[in-house]
């Protein structure tokens, strides 16, 4: 009878601990802990789920993952940026997720093309523009800001940003080597000052008359219209770059499956729930980044930027051309 006891009290604390074990979630996060705590709250609520949250860079979680090998306890890595999520795929991050759910919601090109990862949440980079100096006929697509009547008037941040890199890779993909190489020639000869800064100082430069265009991400250009940097935009307007041969270059926030992952099946449901509606109506209203669902409610602020025409490319076909970018960029000497 003393044996069975111990034996029972063995088996059910293996079971007890496997429980514990079952019920958590490991995420490594690069996105900014406020913007994505309300979604963790919310699935924290749905499922029971614990989500133990590690927030950094995403070079940093890049590089943890890497270390930790096979003994690191992440199971989804989330993260902003077409050449992030590549990146992870290039080092056998991720496992791919069998997800009837993620296959009917997540359109094929906002996705790997072997489900590596997922894209979760969408960006445009678009331009702002000063409405003294700048005609809106003027401003026709990517392509047409090399043109020389844009010298000294273009702002955009560096080319080692990734929203950059993703930038030219798509404009690779679009025209190919060579004219992608005269594009961002054309482009660093049109620039008003050597990059400096992050996306929302190229806006504010055109307030200081530094230049007239800038390149930057829609979701800098609400939240600065949220801030008390909003007056600033009485002088200035928006628009979604598009011409004849491309659309409006959308980059993703996205995430995938670790390989190594200890609790595969709370990181689908987590993947799978930050593509629910209530999910994707919380990236809107609270990161002001457009859904990868259709027909979700996007905020007043986010509506007020206008209407776009997205490009047709596949997202995960930046990642594969972002090395490639990375050097076009050095060759052109866009520092
Ligand atoms: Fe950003």
């Amino acid at each position: 009878m003393k044996y069975i006891n111990i034996f029972l009290i063995i088996i059910l604390s293996i079971f007890y601990t496997a429980k514990c074990w079952s019920n958590q979630v490991n995420l490594y996060s690069a996105r900014k802990e406020h913007l994505i705590k309300p979604l963790i709250d919310l699935f924290e609520y749905e499922t029971g789920i614990k989500v133990n949250l590690v927030t950094a860079k995403s070079s940093q979680l890049h590089q943890r993952i890497l270390r930790e090998g096979k003994n690191s306890p992440a199971d989804v890595l989330l993260t902003s940026d077409a050449g992030n999520l590549w990146k992870a795929t290039d080092e056998n991050f991720f496992q791919p997720i069998y997800s009837n759910l993620l296959d009917k919601r997540i359109k094929p090109k906002f996705r790997d093309e072997n489900n590596l990862w997922f894209g979760l949440s969408l960006r445009a980079r678009i331009i702002v523009y000063s409405l003294d100096r700048v005609k809106k006929e003027e401003l026709k697509g990517y392509e047409h800001l090399s043109n020389p009547i844009f010298k000294n008037r273009i702002l955009i941040r560096s080319s080692s940003n990734v929203y950059n890199q993703s930038l030219i890779a798509h404009m690779i993909s679009k025209y190919g080597d060579e004219k992608a190489e005269l594009w961002a020639k054309g482009l660093v000869n049109n620039f008003a000052r050597d990059p400096a800064g992050g996306d929302r100082d190229q806006i504010k430069a055109i307030a200081a008359g530094i230049g007239d265009i800038a390149v930057v991400n829609s979701y800098y250009i609400v939240n600065m219209l949220n801030s008390d940097n909003k007056s600033i935009f009485n002088s200035l307007g928006i628009y979604f770059p598009s011409d004849k041969k491309m659309g409006t270059h959308f980059n993703i926030s996205g995430a995938g499956l670790l390989i190594n992952a200890p609790n595969p099946d709370n990181g689908k449901k987590l993947i799978e729930f930050l593509t629910s509606d209530k999910a994707q109506l919380i990236y809107a209203h609270n990161n002001f980044e457009y859904p990868v669902i259709d027909n979700i409610e996007i905020p007043e602020n986010l509506k007020m930027l206008g209407k776009y025409e997205e490009d047709s490319t596949n997202i995960y076909e930046y990642g594969k051309l972002s090395f490639k970018a990375i050097k076009l960029a050095d060759r052109v000497g866009w520092k």
